[in-house]
């Protein structure tokens, strides 16, 4: 049924297309693998294929072409190698996701062989590049060289390769610990009081008739945010806290002490110290020294919220006030009742306004109306699963098909539970090369809420990252460094609260009754409560992550327990919550690179005062196109900020926001 109506929408909303010519999709189709076998069977013959290409650009001489030649293998390898990552996290089935896994482990192996390839790195130094964007290629080809370990002497070399490769198995495992992770709770009906029917409605039940609910989001947050029952939503809570169980904490102490090890390697003292200096951080003190201002700005404001909180609780419970402790567990089910009751926000009441397909027509509406960009349907398109949809973005001026994006929106059984954009090609104006990436959520098939709306936003930001880029070369096309990454993203998120732009729900579905004005300002004003309290616990998690990679490598849960213990709130005994904590276990961006999601903040409130007078503003819109998105990597990103304000960038706009 569900997919009936998906077609209809499709249908109307490609209409204008279809009556041109039936669209394709630009790029290679998804790679159909029909058993683990084939799936291997093309994993080897791809890696072989991408190693005869190193030997190839091995034996080419050293010219003006060379940067241009060894840009080709990085597309050919993405076109290779990316799409596998993705099976691993959204395959249906698991011994696909499990021959997947294998597979990546070989493409991570081949990854950090290809850093340390000798001949490579002599011909890339002897480059001589033409002109900044190509200077700029050749300077971070050349720091991947030489972090991936190539100028050290043989053994250490070899022990850099080692350690890389036991890391990715360490991070893969840690990963799978918590998708795979089968932990349901039972709950009666009672228990589940608060708790909207149709989050638990469909679940499976025990021989007791009780309710099943796993750690999924749509079926956790929902029992952590509004179970009346404070032992229903404890235990919850607590399940949600030791998502991973004890054996990563193990994985992750050996991780953190691989990479101390590592750092070693490069004469430094940390991994956090070896990371930084590639970023626009720069190094550890200035990290810190950001840290500390952000909790100072946030610290008096969460002290205020939690005591609030812990009134809210005295009066629900109807005891002194001076008798009454307020929980981790129980922060954000008062912060959702208190935002009730103080704004007369509910979230849950946002879901009929939203259904999930027009939700996701709104937001491509939204990218459409700033950036000039449009996203079709391309129905019948092979993909990973039934529901998996394929979307094609086209240039409203010139009608020219410029991306693909597929989109995989709701839970299922083992299926990556957050929401999440994986780029899968890179785009490059040298190679006429159209960008592809998925998009993967998991929404409540009833609608969203506004805050997962905010969500979808979010992740809208990553995709036309990737999406509309023209860089030149493709290992430009979507990179940017760590602590910019996450900023086109956040600075969309505001835009769900802003009624001129949710207007434009009625574009895209008529029969949807519209948002009522006030709603949204009560819940534009609700947004800013708990600040103080979430801004306090990113700056923990980003001291975890900066700690964890810090000379002492320090043992996780101990380190752990004494940040969160330093907190208002404590630590849990019994809770676990790095056993979780996937972005510091798996190599990636947030690897002492978790402050970036701070950081970020910081240059997407600056980037959004240039809307301030209008969001959906078509010429700034298309000047961000212009000088953010479509640049990728070509420049670093201080100078893509600066091209696209006119100016210096600075944190005025985000510790005035802050204060709001
Ligand atoms: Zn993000």
């Amino acid at each position: 049924m569900r997919h009936r109506t998906a077609l209809l929408l499709a249908l109307a909303l490609g209409a204008a297309a279809a009556r041109a010519a039936p669209p394709s999709l630009p790029g290679p189709a998804f790679p159909q693998y029909v058993t683990p076998a084939a799936l291997e069977a093309a994993c080897s013959r791809h890696l072989a294929e991408v190693q005869a290409a190193v030997k190839k650009l091995e034996r080419r001489p050293v010219d003006a072409g060379w940067l241009a030649a060894s840009d080709d293998l990085n597309a050919l390898t993405e076109d290779r190698a990316h799409p596998f990552f993705l099976i691993t996290n959204v395959h249906p089935d698991k011994a696909m996701r499990e021959a997947s896994e294998a597979c990546e482990l070989r493409w991570q192996s081949y990854f950090t062989a290809l850093g340390q390839n000798e001949t490579l790195y002599k011909a890339a130094r002897r480059v001589k590049p033409r002109d900044a964007i190509d200077r700029e290629l050749l300077k971070t080809t050349l720091e991947g060289f030489e972090d991936a370990g190539v100028s050290l002497p043989a053994a250490q070399r070899a022990r850099a390769k080692a350690i890389n490769d036991r890391i990715d198995q360490l991070g893969q495992t840690f990963d799978k610990n918590i998708r795979d992770d089968a932990t349901k709770l039972a709950f009666t009906e009672a228990e589940l009081k608060g708790v909207p029917e149709n989050v638990w409605k469909a679940a499976k039940r025990d021989d007791q008739g009780r309710v099943l609910l796993g750690l999924d989001y749509p079926s956790s947050v929902p029992v952590i945010q509004l179970a009346v029952d404070p032992a229903a939503r404890e235990r919850m809570w607590r399940a949600k806290q030791s998502e991973g169980g004890a054996e990563n904490l193990k994985l992750l102490a050996e991780i953190a002490q691989l990479r101390r090890e590592y750092a070693a390697l490069f004469g430094k003292p940390s991994f956090a110290d070896f990371k930084l200096r590639r970023r626009m951080a720069e190094n550890v003190p200035k990290v810190k020294r950001f840290l500390g201002e952000v909790q100072q700005a946030v610290a008096e404001r969460e002290q205020r919220e939690l005591e609030e909180l812990r009134e809210a609780k005295a009066k629900d419970i109807g005891q002194p006030l001076a008798q009454v402790k307020l929980n981790r567990w129980d922060v954000a089910y008062y912060t959702e009742r208190v935002k009730r009751e103080r704004y007369s926000v509910d979230q849950e009441a946002f879901r009929p306004y939203f259904p999930p397909r027009e939700s996701l027509a709104f937001v491509m509406r939204v990218i459409e109306q700033m950036m000039g960009v449009r996203y079709e349907p391309v129905p019948g398109v092979a993909l990973w699963h039934p529901e998996a949809l394929a979307f094609r973005a086209v240039d409203v001026k010139t009608g020219r098909p410029l991306a693909t994006l597929y989109i995989d929106a709701y839970p299922r059984d083992g299926k990556y539970g957050h929401a999440a954009v994986w780029p899968i090609r890179s785009g490059s104006a040298r190679l006429k090369r159209a960008p592809q990436a998925a998009l993967v959520v998991n929404f409540d098939r009833n609608g969203l809420s506004l805050e997962e709306v905010e969500t979808l936003l979010h992740e809208f930001g990553h995709a036309v990252h990737n999406n509309l880029s023209t860089a030149r070369h493709s290992t430009q096309g979507g990179g940017a460094l760590p602590d910019f990454v996450e900023a086109p993203s956040q600075m969309l998120e505001p835009w769900v609260y802003d009624p001129k732009v949710v207007a434009l729900m009625r574009d895209v579905c008529p029969a949807c009754k519209p948002v009522p004005d006030e709603m949204l300002a009560r819940a534009k004003i609700a947004e800013r409560y708990g600040k103080g309290a979430q801004y306090a616990r990113q700056r923990l998690f980003a001291s975890f992550d900066l700690e964890l990679h810090g000379p002492d490598a320090p043992e996780p849960m101990a380190l752990w327990q004494r940040l969160e213990s330093a907190t208002i709130l404590g630590h849990v005994p019994g809770t676990m919550f790095p056993a979780g904590f996937s972005h510091v276990a798996t190599n990636g961006n947030y690897t002492a690179g978790y402050y970036g999601y701070l950081w970020s903040e910081v240059l997407a409130a600056d980037l959004r005062t240039a809307f301030e007078a209008n969001k959906l503003d078509p010429a700034v819109g298309r000047r961000y196109r212009d000088t953010i998105l479509a640049r990728g990597s070509e420049k670093p990103p201080q100078a893509l900020v600066r091209d696209f304000l006119g100016r210096e960038s600075n944190s005025k706009a985000f510790f005035e926001d802050l204060k709001r």
